[in-house]
């Protein structure tokens, strides 16, 4: 079943009405990555809030964390990620083209049909350097020294391979490790008893070898992870909380239920840390595809950390009187696919008043812009008080301004961008100090007073029925 709105409308909206360019554009873009521009950023800084809202905020089990991107490379190791965070990539013999594995079915091409080489595993994890360290030119220049000199200067390469291994980081590709590490300084210090959450939004990088399907899947992006600590024995009874929960925040937010569905990964499929998990899938322009896994992740993380720092991460249960490792249930969610999912649910077009218009019905605590000030025209005698309206909304909302082309053209421009409500002011609104709020959704139009403008704005905001008892409600003209 095909969604009702394909990708390139997307695209071209999200570029035309300053939500997501492509990265580097004035040098021909780079692959895959994208920049969010003026309204993208307040779109994902909402997806961000509320995420942080459902999970940190509204529920005292939970507590933040920011940890860094670059962490020490013995993290990496005692994860798994070195050894085991690889796909299987093929390369065409013919164009050259790299492939993983399982994109290229019947062994052929997808470009060209050619005849594709033996897979080999490729580590998807970014490795830098850290400090003055100026790899290719050390390395060329020790291994042109080991030419003359090859029974001298060979032991000179090897040292400075391994100074060169030693000085070898990798950027993150998930944030849940930097969480696995300070479990104990955050259990520590926020004093909480299991079970018990420690949730994190940040950038993760994976060198994907087909990344795609706009910011679908790119090479960087970000993760809101949550980690939450249970006892052995509990961990099933939590996944499926966990599923239900994050399944419902989905639908909370305003997507549609008919576009989301749950998977569980076959055992083939599992991650090499996971028990058991969940996808919530979003019916994309692609298909449907993982908005976000929520994985049992055992006792893994904890119990390879352990091992490998020499540290002892259990938790001692002063209840039940006894100490274990806790098990990990993990709900992990993509900001900028759930940003894409977030507009493509919103996206209509739809027949008004014999006029064809695009809007975004985004969920009102998610649209970029809560309210445009809209003056009638750009007049001299409107133009003061539609000003003095825009100073009143401001500070408690993201508020826009807007006194450019026909009222009709701009009360289109912000169906586009979702923005909820509209304030006109018109040449009435001198004599009467009184303005008209026009609804995005239903193109109801009520009419209120200037003074406490802010405070119907907020109910209207939160959703709230207002009494409009004392105004008058008229359709757009
Ligand atoms: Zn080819």
């Amino acid at each position: 079943m095909p969604t009702k709105v394909d990708m390139e409308k997307i695209v071209s909206l999200c570029k035309r009405r300053g939500f997501i360019f492509p990265s580097s554009e004035i040098y021909g873009g780079l692959a895959s990555c994208w920049d969010y521009g003026p309204m993208g950023v307040e779109l994902k800084r909402n997806v961000k809030e509320a995420w942080w809202k459902a999970i940190v905020q509204d529920r005292d089990d939970v507590v933040g964390l920011d940890t860094s991107i670059m962490m020490h490379p013995g993290v990496w190791a005692a994860s798994g990620h070195i050894d085991s965070f690889t796909d299987p990539l093929v390369e065409c013999k013919s164009c050259h083209v790299r492939w993983r594995a399982d994109t290229a079915e019947g062994g052929k091409c997808p470009k060209c049909a050619g005849e594709l080489t033996e897979p080999r595993m490729f580590n998807l994890m970014f490795q830098t350097f850290m400090g003055p360290v100026d790899v290719k030119a050390e390395l060329s220049g020790a291994r042109s020294l080991a030419f003359g000199a090859p029974e001298i200067s060979g032991v000179g390469v090897a040292k400075l391979e391994e100074q060169l291994d030693r000085a070898t980081i990798y950027l993150r590709p998930e944030t849940a490790q930097g969480i696995f590490v300070n479990f104990e300084n955050v259990v520590t210090t926020s004093r909480k008893k299991l079970p018990m959450g420690i949730a994190q939004i940040g950038k993760s990088f994976r060198n994907e070898i087909t990344p795609g399907n706009f910011i679908f899947r790119t090479r960087e992006f970000e993760h809101m992870e949550l980690e939450y600590f249970v006892k052995p024995g509990t961990d099933e009874k939590w996944l499926d909380y966990w599923v239900k929960e994050r399944f419902n925040w989905y639908v909370k937010m305003g997507i549609k239920k008919e576009n989301l569905r749950l998977r569980e990964h076959g055992k083939d499929e599992l991650a090499h840390y996971a028990k058991d998990c969940y996808d919530v899938e979003y019916l994309f322009p692609m298909g449907w595809s993982e908005l976000e896994g929520i994985a049992n992740r055992g006792d893994f993380d904890l119990t390879q950390h352990a091992k490998c720092s020499g540290r002892e991460l259990s938790y001692h249960d002063a209840e039940a009187g006894e100490r274990y490792v806790p098990y990990v249930i993990e709900p992990s969610a993509g900001v900028d696919r759930s940003v894409l999912a977030f507009i493509i649910d919103a996206y209509e077009e739809e027949e008004v008043e014999k006029e064809k218009r695009t809007v975004l019905h985004f969920h009102r605590s998610l649209a970029p812009i809560k309210v445009a000030v809209l003056p009638l025209s750009r007049n001299e005698k409107l133009t003061p008080l539609a000003k003095e309206v825009f100073r009143q909304l401001c500070p408690s909302f993201v508020t826009d301004y807007d006194d450019s082309q026909s009222i009709g053209r701009r009360y289109r421009r912000q169906d586009e961008i979702g923005t909820p409500f509209c304030v006109t002011i018109d040449f009435e609104s001198i004599g009467d100090k009184q303005v008209t709020i026009r609804d995005r959704d239903s193109l109801a139009q009520i009419r209120v007073p200037i003074e406490g403008l802010d405070k119907v704005i907020e109910t209207k905001l939160k959703g709230e029925a207002f009494d409009a008892s004392t105004l008058w409600a008229t359709r757009e003209k």
